[in-house]
């Protein structure tokens, strides 16, 4: 009998969340009311920051934050060439230019020390890659690659000197924290202006679809609250329940980024667990490490140790000078032994939208250019068992064995 596949994720469903969604579908009430409220308060408390604002994806929450900053239309926003669509199409939603900044080449977060370079050009008025019209900079979008924090302390250095705004891109780091150069560790969502989560169906908590903005400024997060229904001065929960009342004004013309209250309760019942579940994972990356850590041909993801990261993915290079197998070669041997893989990402700067609109080449971005060919990521979910992980890793052990290049003398 074939064994079963392994998937990249599998979300964490049990019987409490299908009758925290079924207690809302039988209520009466589907859209955003108390669910969501409760949901935001609770996570605020989690990550530590004053407000949150519950919306329909991350990207929604991306979009409202860098609207509440007043980018506007061409402004530059630093966004790393490694991350998902979604950072990057949220700078151009406002015809403002995402400046792609190169990966650190252990973490692959975002190089603070080329940023600061671009910064410093842009300050000077000289080009950098993709801009036309060297200005001063408007904000940074810092993504948490795979679950590790990004270089926080040396971005709201660069922030203060340049009078940048910063948003946190944190779609998989909940929870995770980094410890500040003041020996004090900061739990995700009290390190930025405006830090966005994301509940996406392969996040490491999930609503299916939905995502969160938290902030500690008031103003931000009031102004985030009101654009994501319409821009109308009072949401429809307060409208339409006893305490609300039928009128309200347009302010501005504002999206419709919601949450529902299905959503929201089932975001409550995965908060609870928030935690359960990173352990989970923590210990299923720590048994990748003892199982395939002597293996020369791969070299696996390592945790700072002034980080805490989400392990929301485990990817792991191949040192391709040692093995007769690219990339590709190597995730259709995994799925052809019934294991899931996949790769976050291939940089922006190498998809042809980003490189034809902002002439960008490799050579821009070395680090990410490079690295990128290599990388993989493993199946890691919690209710992996170990059982499956071991297959994995002989797997990967076998292929490794039947693939290594002929060494020159
Ligand atoms: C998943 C993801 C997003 C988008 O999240 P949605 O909730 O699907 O909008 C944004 N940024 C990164 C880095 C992601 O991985």
């Amino acid at each position: 009998m074939e064994p079963e596949r392994i998937p990249l994720h599998r979300p964490d469903i049990d019987e409490e969340d299908v009758a925290a969604v079924t207690a809302v579908l039988r209520s009466g009430w589907l859209t955003t009311g108390e669910q969501c409220r409760a949901f935001e308060a609770e996570f605020a408390a989690f990550v530590g920051a004053r407000h949150a604002v519950a919306v329909s994806s991350c990207t929604a929450a991306l979009h409202l934050a860098l609207e509440a900053t007043g980018l506007g239309a061409g402004g530059l926003v630093l966004v790393p060439t490694m991350t998902f669509a979604a950072t990057a199409e949220v700078v151009a939603y406002f015809g403002a230019t995402p400046v792609l900044v190169d990966s650190e080449r252990d973490t692959l977060n975002l190089d603070p020390a080329h940023a600061a370079r671009l910064l410093d050009a842009l300050a000077e008025e000289r080009g950098v890659p993709g801009v036309a019209e060297p200005r001063r900079a408007h904000a940074v979008l810092p993504v948490h690659y795979a679950g590790q924090m990004a270089d926080v302390d040396a971005i709201a250095t660069l922030a203060r000197a340049h009078g940048l705004r910063v948003i946190e891109d944190a779609a998989h780091a909940l929870p995770a924290a980094a410890r500040g150069s003041d020996g004090a560790w900061r739990s995700v969502g009290a390190t930025a202006e405006q830090t966005c989560f994301s509940f996406y169906a392969n996040k490491t908590i999930t609503t299916g679809e939905g995502g969160m903005l938290v902030s500690d400024d008031e103003e931000l997060a009031a102004r985030a609250r009101m654009m994501s229904l319409h821009g109308l001065s009072r949401d429809a929960w307060q409208r339409y329940t006893a305490k609300g009342s039928w009128s309200y004004s347009i302010v501005a013309p504002g999206f419709k980024y919601n949450l529902t209250d299905i959503a929201a309760a089932l975001g409550r019942v995965q908060l609870r667990k928030a935690a359960r579940l990173a352990e989970r994972r923590r210990l299923l990356a720590a048994r990748y490490q003892a199982l395939l850590g002597d293996v020369e041909e791969v070299e696996l993801p390592r945790e700072r140790a002034d980080r805490r990261s989400s392990w929301h993915l485990y990817v792991m290079r191949l040192r391709l000078e040692r093995l007769a197998i690219d990339r590709a070669g190597f995730i259709e041997e995994l799925a052809r032994a019934g294991i899931g893989a996949s790769v976050h990402w291939r940089p922006l700067h190498l998809h042809p939208y980003y490189q034809a609109r902002y002439d960008l080449s490799p050579g821009d971005f070395p680090v990410a250019s490079a690295e990128w060919e290599r990388i993989v990521s493993l199946p890691l979910y919690p209710s992996m068992s170990p059982a499956e992980q071991d297959r994995v890793a002989g797997v990967i052990r076998t292929l490794v064995a039947r693939n290594l290049r002929a060494q020159v003398a």
